[in-house]
């Protein structure tokens, strides 16, 4: 059990250096324990900090009873998400690359330069710019000193994929700003907790909440960007030399005392501010002026609590997921291949060792079920019929097919039975290699994401010609170009990459395709 420090106490100072954990701390001269960080001195005969105590202040902790009061605090910026759906947030460079780093961590492949500073770095806009991350654990100073060997690794190790989350609540925060490089944010615990969906979280206590916020928000503020951009246009050379990403300029500790005088921790405030790379990506006035970028896209809240669920049990899932947020804005319909998405689920490293079949295995079972995850989540992948066909898809993907009417589902094993290839049957020999080759064509985006893939169209020239004014395809229409060619409803949803309950329910008139599916039809079915 933790202690907590009474009012006896006579601020001596005595306890501080005798704490072996670090958790007594000293808030606007009063003393107190961190309950998250006291680990009633392990190994020792006595706890520390009564031993060295001349009043003997220190008492078990108890867990605050009652209603943490609000009390006066600085009052935070204004809340994300007032649709409850979704908010722009900052999409630079600078703002993905870090929260990929942030995701994958110890998978990347972090070197040392001649100073003995650790650093990650990556060519960036085909190998014409270069972007690296250092690691700093000085939060709230304007300077910025690079970690070295062992000190770096050790605090990389401490990162955690769930700071990915706070990095983007900050990216959205800052598209409130218009000079974001010199205005800051405040951010409270209560909104994080909302945001994160922590408030629905009644298995944990308002210390352990308070204590994992504080450590998530500080993590995404120890990175330092350098970044080299060429000249595009009329916007000049981009040079970043060792810049924050974020500045972390105050963590205010609210307090609250029982009638021992121990104090409790009910609240947090964090002030933040942007470093420099907002001056050029995310500069309202430089982008009308042609002078700089304003680089957007959409954060769906959704996607926040998704990942604090399945960040423990589905790590390469909650990857894949932060990485598709960046990717959709490219565009829908961005082909990405398998060992893509491996390398960005499990890190290269892994990718390379796996050399044995029952390694392979293994690997591909984790890939199959986060893909799954994926699918759940709405993020529904849009299989390539040519190089991945449905011999070597999952098999929650195939039994997806299957129709939930009976008489359809007999029809369907019916079918099933006289293919060659029955959905049951093992994987066919040498799946691994021709995974290495297999693309998704695009993944279909939950419903909070696809205003981002709307609000992309009208930018492609190309798509937005075709899509002006589609006569919209109709359901039998697509019934008898299909029977005209002789496809099955499972041979349609091979040669589109949809699933087989998709096609029957679009020729059932269940709902309409939308357009860039009708596009797809029309190609597959060659009406033109
Ligand atoms: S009990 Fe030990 S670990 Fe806990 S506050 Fe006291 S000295 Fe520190
Ligand atoms: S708790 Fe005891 S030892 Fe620590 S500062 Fe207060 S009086 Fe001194």
């Amino acid at each position: 059990m933790p202690y907590a420090i009474t009012k006896r106490c006579i601020q001596c100072d005595n306890c501080v250096p005798q704490c072996p954990t670090g958790a007594i701390k000293v808030m606007e001269g009063d003393y107190w324990i961190d309950p998250n960080l006291c680990n009633n001195c392990q190994g020792y005969v006595a706890p520390q900090c009564i031993v060295s105590c001349p009043v003997n202040s220190p008492v078990p902790w108890q867990a605050k009873k009652g209603r943490c009061k609000v009390e006066a605090r600085t009052v935070p910026s204004p809340d994300l998400f007032p649709d409850g759906k979704s908010h722009p947030f900052a999409s630079a460079i600078a703002i993905w690359e870090l929260c990929n780093v942030l995701a994958q961590r110890q998978s990347l492949p972090w070197e040392t330069d001649a100073a003995g500073e650790v650093y990650y770095q990556r060519q960036i806009n085909g190998g014409k710019g270069v972007i690296a991350f250092r690691i700093t654990d000085t939060i709230n100073s304007e300077s910025s000193v690079a970690l070295k060997g062992e000190q770096a690794l050790s605090v990389i190790e401490t990162f955690d994929i769930r700071a990915a989350c706070l990095h983007l609540l900050y990216a959205a925060y800052v598209t409130n700003l218009d000079k974001p490089w010199e205005e800051e944010f405040i951010i409270s615990d209560r909104q994080i907790e909302e945001y994160l969906g922590l408030d629905k979280r009644k298995d944990l206590g308002k210390s352990t909440k308070l204590s994992l916020i504080k450590q998530l928000a500080q993590q995404p503020c120890k990175f330092i960007v350098c970044l080299s951009l060429p000249r595009q246009g009329k916007i000049k050379q981009v040079s970043l030399e060792k810049s924050r990403v974020w500045h972390l300029l105050d963590i205010q500790h609210h307090f609250q005392a029982d009638e021992l005088g121990c104090k409790h921790l009910v609240g947090l405030t964090f002030k933040i501010k942007a470093g420099q790379w907002a001056k050029y990506f995310l500069n309202r006035q430089g982008c009308k002026e042609r002078t700089a970028f304003y680089q957007y896209g959409t954060l769906p809240k959704a996607l926040l609590s998704n990942i604090m669920s399945i960040w423990q049990q589905h790590e390469g899932a909650a990857r894949m997921m932060l990485w598709l947020l960046f990717k959709t804005k490219m565009g829908r319909e961005q082909r990405v291949t398998v060992p893509t998405l491996m390398r960005i689920a499990y890190g290269d490293r892994k990718l390379n060792q796996v050399a044995l079949q029952p390694e392979r295995q293994r690997l591909l079972r984790v890939f199959e079920s986060d893909l799954e995850i994926l699918n759940h989540y709405g993020l529904k992948p849009a299989f390539d019929p040519v190089t991945y066909p449905a011999e070597i898809q999952p098999l929650w993907a195939k039994l997806s097919d299957i129709p939930e009417d009976a008489e359809a589902a007999l029809e369907f094993w019916t079918d099933d039975g006289s293919n060659n290839n029955r959905l049951t049957d093992a994987a066919p020999r040498g799946k691994w290699n021709r995974l290495m080759n297999a693309r998704i064509l695009y993944f279909e985006l939950p419903h909070a994401w696809e205003s981002l893939a709307k609000s992309k169209k009208p930018r492609s020239t190309n798509r937005k010609t075709n899509l002006k004014s589609p006569a919209t395809l109709s359901t039998e229409y697509i019934l008898e170009a299909r029977k005209k060619l002789g496809l099955s409803q499972r041979d349609l949803a091979q040669l589109t990459g949809k699933s087989q309950s998709w096609i029957r329910d679009i020729e059932n008139g269940r709902f309409q395709a939308k357009l860039e599916d009708q596009m797809l039809l029309r190609r597959v079915l060659g009406m033109h």
